[in-house]
C-alpha cells in the first residue's frame, strides 16, 4: 500500500483530510457536510463512548433517550437558545411525497404539509426539560442526572470531516438540581471527567476554563470548556459543559417543592463532547506517515505480521503467533493476525502504520530459530528484538508507555507554545509566526474581544480556571485587566 500522504509542514489541512480518508476512518458522503464514519474510526469512536459512559455511570448519571424532533414552539421558548441556534437548523415541514406531474419524478405533497414544523434538534435542551416538567414534583425528584447518546444537526456552512459536520455523534448530559450550588459543582465536575477523560485516556493535554460571553452556549449563564492546541497551533474546543441557571426551568415552568413546601425553580447543567474529538486525536498524535493511536483507543493494538516464503514456514510461524494472541488476549490486550496471503509483509507494514497500531510484530523462520520476537513501536517508529519468555511482559509494559509517551510529547510541545505577549504588536507577531495559544490582558468587554477577533482571526478560547490572578492592562485598549486569557486561531 502506497502512502502517498501529503506532509504535514507542506499543508497541514490537505494532510488531514488526506489520513482520515486513508487511514479508513471517514469519507464525505452525498450528503452535503454529512460523513460516513467507516468501521476502523467507529471502532475508535465506541472505544471513546465505552469510556465515557462509564465515567457518567460512575458519576451517577442514567442514559436515557429523547425524540429527533422538537416542536418549532418549544423551541422559541428560551429566547436566547433560539438566537443562538436559529441560524443552523434543519426544519422538517412536511411528512410525505407523491409523483409528480411527469410521473417521474418525485415531489413534497403539498396536501402534507404538517401543522406545526419540527425542527431536527441541533440539542436537546428544549425538549428535555419540556420533559422534565412531568418528572419533577418535589425535592425527592432530585436531582436528575440523565444522559443521552444521539445524532444532532447542526446546518454548518464550513464543514471538515469530524471537526465540524452538519450531523455529527455526541453525547449530552442534562441535569436538574434543587440549588444553584449543585447545579454549579455538576457542571464543574462533568468538565473535570471530560479533562480526566482527555488526558489519561486520549494523552490529550487540555486546558480547563470558562467561555467569554460573547463565545458562551446559547442559553447557558456560565460555559466551561476544555480547550487543547493541535500541531498546527490552532486550538480547538474538546468538550463544553454548562451551568444554565433557571432559564430552562423557567422557560418550561419546571418547578419543584422544596423541604419547606415552597415552589421553586429547578436548576440546570448540560454538557457534551461529540466526534469532534475523533479530529483532536488525529492533530494531536499522528505523523507525516499516518495514524498514531494511544494504545487505550486504538482498536487494534498488537498486530503480528508473518514473514515466509513455504507453506512450512507459514505452518511454524503461525503456530508461535497463535500461542503468543493468546497470552495477549488473556492480559485483554487486543491482537491480530494477519494471515492474509493477499498481501506482501511490506505492504502490511505500511498499512498499519497508516492506521495508527501502537504495537507491530513481524515474524518470519529467523526469529523462529532465535527464539525471539521483533517489536515495532508505531509512535517511535523504532524496532527491538526481544527474546520469546519476555515478550509477553515487553508488550504489556510498552503499550503503557507509549500511552505515557504519547501524553508527554503532546503536553512539551502545548507547553512550549503557551506565548504571553504584552503589547498588540507583539500579539500579532507571535499569532502570525508561531501561533499557539498567546497569553494576553484584556479589558473584559466583548467589544474589544471582536475588535481583536476582526483583526486578527483569534478568539478568547477561554479563561483558565487556575490562571493568576495578575492585574495589567489590555493588549489593544490599554484598558486595566484583572489577568491574562488564552487567545488563540481555532477549529
Ligand atoms: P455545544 O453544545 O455547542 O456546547 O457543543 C457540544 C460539543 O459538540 C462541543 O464539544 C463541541 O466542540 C462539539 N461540536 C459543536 N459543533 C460541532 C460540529 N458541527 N461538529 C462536531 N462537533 C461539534
Amino acid at each position: 500500500m502506497s502512502k502517498n500522504l501529503t506532509k504535514r509542514s507542506e499543508d497541514y489541512s490537505k494532510w488531514y483530510n488526506e489520513l482520515v480518508v486513508k487511514a479508513d476512518l471517514a469519507e464525505n458522503s452525498g450528503v452535503r457536510g454529512c460523513m460516513v464514519i467507516k468501521p476502523y474510526g467507529y471502532a475508535i469512536w465506541e472505544k471513546m463512548q465505552a469510556e465515557l459512559d462509564r465515567m457518567f455511570k460512575e458519576t451517577g448519571h442514567q442514559n436515557a433517550y429523547f425524540p429527533l424532533f422538537i416542536p418549532k414552539s418549544y423551541f422559541s421558548k428560551e429566547a436566547s437558545h433560539v438566537d443562538g441556534f436559529a441560524k443552523e437548523c434543519a426544519v422538517v415541514t412536511h411528512y410525505r411525497l407523491r409523483t409528480a406531474e411527469d410521473g417521474k419524478t418525485i415531489e413534497v405533497d403539498p396536501d402534507a404539509k404538517l401543522e406545526e414544523e419540527l425542527i431536527v434538534r441541533p440539542t436537546s435542551e428544549t425538549i428535555i426539560w419540556d420533559t422534565y416538567r412531568g418528572w419533577v414534583q418535589s425535592y425527592r425528584d432530585l436531582p436528575l442526572l440523565i444522559n443521552q447518546w444521539a445524532n444532532v444537526v447542526r446546518w454548518e456552512m464550513r464543514t471538515r470531516l469530524f471537526l465540524r459536520t452538519a450531523e455529527f455523534l455526541w453525547q449530552e448530559g442534562h441535569t436538574a438540581h434543587a440549588t444553584e450550588k449543585e447545579a454549579v459543582a455538576e457542571a464543574e465536575q462533568m468538565l473535570d471527567v471530560y479533562a480526566d477523560f482527555a488526558e489519561n485516556f486520549m494523552a490529550i493535554p487540555v486546558i480547563k476554563g470558562v467561555k467569554t460571553a460573547n463565545e458562551r452556549f446559547a442559553g447557558a449563564i456560565e460555559t466551561y470548556c476544555i480547550e487543547a492546541l493541535m500541531q498546527d497551533g490552532k486550538a480547538l474546543q474538546a468538550g463544553t459543559s454548562h451551568f444554565l441557571g433557571q432559564n430552562f426551568a423557567k422557560a418550561f415552568d419546571v418547578k419543584f417543592a422544596n423541604k419547606e413546601g415552597k415552589q421553586e425553580y429547578v436548576w440546570a447543567t448540560s454538557w457534551g463532547v461529540s466526534t469532534r474529538l475523533m479530529g483532536a486525536l488525529i492533530m494531536t498524535h499522528s505523523d507525516d506517515n499516518g495514524l498514531v493511536l494511544p494504545p487505550n483507543l486504538a482498536p487494534i493494538q498488537v498486530v503480528i505480521v508473518p514473514i515466509y516464503k513455504t507453506d512450512e514456514q507459514f505452518d511454524a510461524v503461525s503456530e508461535t503467533a497463535k500461542e503468543l494472541m493468546a497470552k495477549l488476549r488473556k492480559l485483554n490486550i487486543s491482537v491480530k493476525y494477519d494471515n492474509r496471503d493477499t498481501h506482501k509483509p511490506g505492504f502490511k507494514f505500511n498499512e498499519y502504520e497508516l492506521k495508527g497500531v501502537p504495537v507491530r510484530i513481524g515474524l518470519g523462520p529467523k526469529d523462529l530459530e532465535n527464539g525471539t520476537f521483533e517489536v515495532a513501536r508505531r509512535d517511535t517508529l523504532s524496532k527491538e528484538v526481544v527474546a520469546s519468555e519476555d515478550v509477553v511482559a515487553h508488550i504489556q509494559n510498552l503499550l503503557e508507555e507509549i500511552q505515557t509517551n504519547l501524553y508527554a510529547k503532546a503536553q512539551t510541545y502545548r507547553d512550549a507554545n503557551i506565548t504571553e505577549v504584552n503589547n498588540f504588536d507583539e500579539f500579532k507577531d507571535v499569532l502570525e509566526n508561531k501561533g499557539g495559544f498567546i497569553a494576553a490582558h484584556w479589558d473584559g468587554t466583548p467589544e474589544t474581544e471582536d475588535k481583536i477577533k476582526n483583526l486578527t482571526k483569534a478568539t478568547i478560547r477561554c479563561i483558565a480556571l487556575n490562571r493568576k490572578e495578575e492585574p495589567g492592562s489590555c493588549v489593544l485598549t490599554g484598558n486595566p485587566s484583572a489577568g491574562r486569557v488564552l487567545f488563540a486561531k481555532a477549529y
